[in-house]
């Protein structure tokens, strides 16, 4: 589905070079390059502050606890995400309210939202799935006649960007209260273990945000608020600052590479090709069909026995999820989010993808298709 090695090689001297150095200074933690890195990501995305953690599920944890939310308070999110979006609400005694989202775009809608919203109601969780903006501007505007954060859960989408109505175009991530990353290897900037990171422009929140990252505190050994300890390692950060730079070549490698697939499929009757909206770029963290007629199974089995890679995201939308039962308020049927479970299915993509490879892949889908 991935090739890191591909990658890794393109770059491998400076990387190289650079856990070596790490290695030989035994600075593995806190050591000057992991702030260095939050200030280029910082200069990257026009985001104020950057705080790294350790992963993109503790960055949405973080988030929901620089909030201060309370027990029986309600967030909504989309019910066809990765469970990480969910799964910190639930952990911290909150209740999650899964929402439909859009059946080409799979993203949350705002009209789902508006329905959704109880005088409970704090906080959204907007996931910018497989690399696409959700249609933000509408939901910023919601959220702020009804006094909620936005928390973006930019996790799939680093490097998108979306243009507001009046010409203002802000990375994903930028756009909310906070917005939340992973570096997970095989996320569009991903690291070589685990790594994430907490965005936002407001002052006072980037300080909660640090504090809760780093056990509480502010100064050393006194602790203001019950934290959590969630560090990026200098050897992530030290790959990240290498790749970085490459980070609008990998996204614009990977759009290409979609567009080839979108090219070649969107005429294969069974099935449906991703839709792209007109304000937000596409930086393709999946390319994911829908494969019509309850086909679905049969392709990726079809692909599988010619040596092709193909993957369910995700199979169970977060409402049959059996940890989500008791804890869940559903706002209304979530139709959608079943059916694309039921549909989906996402082909190879990745920065050193070739045409030819993908041609390899594109005449299997139609060998079958004719079948
Ligand atoms: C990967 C991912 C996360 C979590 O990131 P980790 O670094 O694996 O904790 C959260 N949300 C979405 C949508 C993701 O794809």
């Amino acid at each position: 589905m991935v090739d890191l090695h591909g990658q890794y090689l393109k770059i491998k001297p400076e990387v190289d070079k650079g856990i070596q150095e790490v290695i030989d200074s035994c600075a593995f933690i806190n050591d000057p390059q992991v702030k260095e890195f939050a200030s280029e990501l910082e200069k990257y995305s026009g985001s104020k502050h950057v705080i790294t953690c350790a992963n993109g599920t503790d960055a949405l944890q973080i988030a929901l606890m620089a909030l201060g939310l309370k027990p029986g308070d309600e967030v909504i999110v989309p019910a066809f995400t990765y469970v990480a979006s969910a799964e910190v609400i639930g952990l911290l005694g909150l209740t999650p309210v899964m929402v439909d989202v859009a059946p080409k775009t799979f993203n949350v809608t705002v009209e789902n939202i508006r329905k959704a919203i109880s005088p409970k109601t704090k906080a959204i969780i907007p996931v910018h799935l497989f690399g696409q903006s959700c249609d933000m501007e509408p939901i910023m505007k919601l959220a702020k006649e009804h006094g909620l954060y936005v928390i973006e859960d930019n996790a799939q989408a680093i490097g998108s960007v979306y243009t507001f109505s009046d010409g203002t175009k802000k990375h994903t991530g930028t756009i909310g209260n906070i917005g939340c990353t992973s570096f997970f290897p095989s996320k569009n900037l991903g690291c070589y273990g685990d790594g994430g990171a907490i965005f936002t422009d407001d002052d006072d929140l980037a300080e909660k945000l640090r504090m809760i990252a780093n056990h509480g505190q502010k100064v050393k050994y006194h602790h203001s608020v019950i934290g959590c300890n969630s560090r990026l390692d200098t050897i992530q950060a030290v790959v990240l600052k290498a790749k970085l730079p490459h980070l609008d070549e990998y996204c614009s490698a990977r759009k290409k590479a979609a567009d080839y697939y979108s090219e070649n499929l969107k005429d294969v009757e069974g099935i449906v090709v991703p839709e792209e909206i007109p304000n937000s770029t596409h930086v393709y963290h999946q390319y994911t069909l829908q494969i019509l007629d309850g086909k679905r199974d049969a392709l990726k089995e079809f692909l599988a026995s010619k040596g092709i890679p193909a993957m369910i995201y995700y199979p169970l939308p977060l409402q049959k999820q059996e940890a989500f039962k008791e804890i869940t308020r559903s706002a209304e049927s979530l139709e959608i989010s079943q059916n694309l479970a039921d549909s989906v299915l996402s082909l190879p993509i990745h920065t050193e993808l070739t045409h030819e490879e993908q041609d390899i892949i594109i005449n299997a889908v139609k060998e079958f298709f004719k079948k």
